[in-house]
């Protein structure tokens, strides 16, 4: 419904000075655009790599923000300290953070943590410092834990990280005589580096292509995530090279993300049985029926398709059960609170520590609630009532009236009726609400003039019928009947055709006088 993005309805905040970031990722930093706009004066903490993306998706707004680059120093606001800390996830410089009231009653330490999981190889970003952690933590005696629940029911992926994706994808990138095209989470810098060290080895050109691709392989280069020598070419390749290996952003099916357009042939590179396919994410679910849609597409060009069901080209960025368990050893919550899941996911993972971690005390919460911790170290939860969120449409906010009316337009197309009638006639029944009898002369009849808007060609082609049923239905309505009538008979008509009611819009215009 031309919804690009939902964000959240922050009408509830009370003049915010700072914000902090965990991450680069889409839905941690999506916000903070429309966020500066609301809070011109709000400073921004964030990694260096986070702080980059987010400075650039401003310059998109035309927006400039008070951004710090944190590295990783404790910080002080008010009578709260906050340290970084580093955890593993899909994007590099992802951080938890560490919070301590310095001046409680009874000392306590809250360690919040959206986004991540535990990878020790060094592959894919510092390793999750558990054993800092816990030397930080382990002397409060109250300790909160606040944690991402999106990939709890993940059992079956818990030993897969980044590193192992290496050999897979390399055999398959090898096997190929024909370009190999692989579509990623552009932000996913670990499997950019794999896949252009596999390029590199298999002497293969590596051509990045959608925009945001290139965002976030140049934020990478320019902080020295990536190397700066990679066999990589923006512009001016020759699309058919088989030693092409293209990298393709919006693996959900994206609308206007690269995947669609290559596999829809709205791109330089023609496909064919010599292109292989490969699919190095998951699918978000919601999107499944996008993606399909893409994978029969390629099918349908006779490419060859990898995808994670049959095939290791994908490792999750989110803890599983394994990785949370660990992270409860080091960390010894008393008190823990899911975070950032759906509301299924939450309920699963609160009842995963009440099962068997008896000595932590479990809540959920929900979008806006308050924890409020007591000088004797106890949790009360005050509940907000809170907002909708709200529809991003391009700059703008969306309401929800316009989404719904979209939809209805979409759904069941639209008839527009333009009721024409001369100045002097048309303010008399301006517009019909009190007509007599005798101002409802035939020559007073306004010229109904119909548009209709995807629907049936047949019902099109009756244009002309609903025009003279019109005019009867004008000349029989009643005084107290209003142009409203109109729309409902003209509902009624469609409906009686094609079997359901399109969207009707009547307005009226004026003729000048003859
Ligand atoms: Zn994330």
């Amino acid at each position: 419904m031309g919804v690009d993005y939902l964000i959240p309805d922050w009408s509830i905040l009370q003049n915010p000075t700072h914000l902090l970031l965990t991450h680069g990722h889409e839905d941690h930093i999506g916000a903070v655009a429309h966020l500066v706009k609301d809070f011109p004066k709000i400073i921004i903490h964030a990694a260096p790599f986070t702080a980059a993306l987010v400075e650039k998706k401003l310059a998109f707004f035309d927006l400039k923000a008070h951004i710090e680059v944190w590295h990783d120093e404790p910080l002080t606001l008010g009578d709260l300290q906050i340290t970084p800390v580093k955890v593993n996830h899909s994007i590099p410089q992802t951080r938890g953070f560490l919070i301590t009231d310095l001046k409680a009653t009874t000392p306590w330490c809250l360690f919040y943590i959206s986004d991540f999981k535990i990878d020790l190889s060094g592959q894919a970003g510092t390793p999750f410092d558990l054993a800092a952690l816990q030397a930080q933590t382990k002397d409060f005696p109250v300790r909160i834990l606040l944690a991402d629940s999106t990939n709890h029911l993940g059992r079956d992926q818990s030993s897969l990280q980044e590193g192992d994706l290496y050999l897979p994808l390399k055999n398959i990138i090898n096997q190929h005589d024909g370009r190999v095209f692989v579509a990623l989470f552009a932000s996913n810098i670990y499997r950019l580096q794999t896949l252009t060290r596999i390029a590199q080895e298999t002497s293969r050109t590596v051509i990045p292509y959608g925009r945001s691709i290139n965002t976030y392989l140049h934020t990478a280069q320019e902080l020295g995530l990536l190397a700066e020598d990679l066999p990589i070419q923006e512009e001016h390749f020759n699309p058919l090279n088989p030693k092409n290996l293209v990298l393709l952003s919006g693996p959900q099916g994206d609308l206007r993300g690269a995947l669609r357009r290559v596999a829809s042939g709205e791109s330089p590179f023609k496909l064919g049985a010599q292109d292989a396919f490969i699919f190095s994410s998951k699918i978000i679910p919601g999107n499944e029926r996008r993606v399909h849609q893409i994978i029969n597409r390629l099918a349908e060009q006779k490419c060859r398709i990898y995808y994670p069901h049959k095939y290791t080209l994908h490792a999750s960025g989110h803890a599983t059960q394994e990785d949370f368990a660990t992270l409860l050893k080091a960390f010894a919550p008393t008190d823990f609170f899911p975070i950032h899941g759906e509301s299924y996911l939450l309920q699963e993972h609160y009842d995963f520590v009440a099962q068997n971690f008896p000595a932590i005390r479990p809540y959920i919460i929900h979008n806006f609630d308050q924890i409020e911790i007591n000088p004797d170290g106890q949790l009360a939860i005050q509940h907000q009532e809170g907002t909708h969120p709200l529809f991003i449409a391009g700059n703008t906010i969306l309401e929800k009236e316009a989404v719904s009316e979209r939809r209805k337009m979409g759904t069941n197309g639209v008839i527009f009726l333009t009721l024409e009638a001369p100045a002097k006639t048309a303010a008399h029944y301006s517009f019909l609400k009190s007509l007599t009898k005798r101002q409802r002369k035939r020559e007073n009849a306004p010229r109904i003039l119909i548009t209709m808007r995807g629907l049936p060609l047949m019902l099109q082609e009756k244009i002309p019928l609903l025009q003279n049923a019109l005019a009867q239905k004008w000349m029989a309505l009643s005084p107290e009947e209003s142009t409203d009538e109109l729309i409902f008979f003209t509902k009624r008509w469609a409906a009686q055709i094609i079997g359901y009611r399109p969207e009707v819009v009547a307005h009226f215009s004026t003729t000048p006088e003859r």
